[in-house]
């Protein structure tokens, strides 16, 4: 059988993830890398890897069945996503939550009228995360979702404390607060806002002569971002940052409490612990490439969440094969 033939647009931490993950499939192959930059300049660790300029890439609408999209959700997205599904079907990691609706609507437009199929907004959180949220509310209706992110390298927040005066490097983990997981795996179904369910934690690399009890109450006292927070700054060496924190981890739990019967507890819980990720969400995409490939097979096109794939669309294994070994 014929492999499914993937185009990566954008080379970050996701396009390479993307690579990566294709590799390790065998009815997945890659045609070709898009880029807004020099194709040239782009330092790919395989020479056999075409890649090409983003502007080129209408001329590969025969040769390439799904374009993972793998460009930033503030900026490029918006715009990369509404384009590409005009010519190709797509998977893209779209994150922004508040403005998945509007994406949404704008994909679907466009995809519905050219035919293609638009799976949005896949990945872990948005994704994996939001199916879990959703099967345990359909499952458990007199109950409380919650989810806890991390231990995760935040970026935003790495960015915010770089920002600070006397601050040379920096990088900030979120972690889930130890009680209130507690409380919440007991079934109690407490009220918990986001800053009691998480604490965070930098690793601070300052200048030379830097005042480091100033820096530390800066960081702990910066609204929005930390003042709410139980924040804990430690300072270490621009080596040590280099050495122990140049990994991406992150994770977390989808948890709900929920009551059956005579007030049965019930306890669902989903997790994921990762060491990268941009390749575990590039791994995500690429499953659901699959889906994007036969759902447009199906004539199933418009614009698509991860609520609209069925589990076996995403699996490389037949609908024959999944039932005799895997339910
Ligand atoms: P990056 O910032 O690494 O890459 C985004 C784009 O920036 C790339 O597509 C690339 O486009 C350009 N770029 C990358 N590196 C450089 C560089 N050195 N110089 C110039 N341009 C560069 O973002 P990530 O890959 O880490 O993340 C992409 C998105 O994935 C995030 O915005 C996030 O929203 C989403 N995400 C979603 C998750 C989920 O669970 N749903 C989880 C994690 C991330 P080009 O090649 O065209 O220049």
């Amino acid at each position: 059988e014929s492999k499914i033939r993937i185009g990566i647009v954008g080379y970050g931490n996701l396009g390479k993830g993307a690579v990566a993950a294709i590799r390790q499939t065998t009815d997945l192959e890659l045609v070709a890398v898009f880029t807004r930059r020099e194709p040239e300049s782009l330092n790919l660790d395989d020479p056999s890897i075409q890649v090409a300029h983003i502007s080129d890439a209408a001329d590969y609408q025969e040769k390439i069945d799904v374009m993972l999209l793998c460009g930033g959700s503030a900026h490029d997205l918006p715009e990369q996503t509404p384009h590409f599904a005009s010519l190709f079907n797509t998977v893209d990691s779209f994150d922004t939550h508040a403005k998945i609706p509007e994406f949404y609507q704008s994909v679907n437009e466009v995809a519905e009228k050219n035919n293609t199929t638009a799976i949005i907004s896949v990945g872990w959180d948005p994704g994996l995360f939001s199916i879990n949220r959703v099967m345990a509310d359909a499952i458990l209706p007199n109950g409380e979702n919650y989810t806890f992110w991390g231990k995760g390298l935040s970026q935003g927040h790495s960015d915010a404390v770089r920002r600070v005066s006397g601050v040379k490097n920096g990088v900030q983990y979120t972690i889930p607060a130890d009680a209130a997981m507690e409380k919440v795996r007991s079934g109690e179904n407490p009220d918990l806002s986001t800053a009691e369910k998480h604490r965070r934690v930098c690793y601070i690399v300052p200048e030379e002569g830097a005042d480091q009890a100033a820096i530390e109450n800066e960081i702990k006292t910066m609204p929005n971002y930390f003042a709410d927070y139980d924040t804990e700054v430690n300072f270490i060496t621009e080596e040590e940052l280099k050495r122990d924190h140049s990994k991406a981890p992150h994770g977390g739990f989808v948890i709900r409490g929920g009551n059956t019967g005579d007030g049965n507890k019930q306890i669902y819980e989903f997790s994921l612990k990762l060491d990268s990720n941009p390749e575990f969400t590039a791994s995500v995409l690429v499953a659901y490439a699959r889906a994007a490939h036969r759902l447009s097979q199906e004539k199933q096109y418009g614009a698509k969440t991860v609520y609209d794939v069925a589990p076996g669309y995403i699996s490389p294994r037949s609908a024959e094969e999944l039932r005799k070994d895997y339910l």
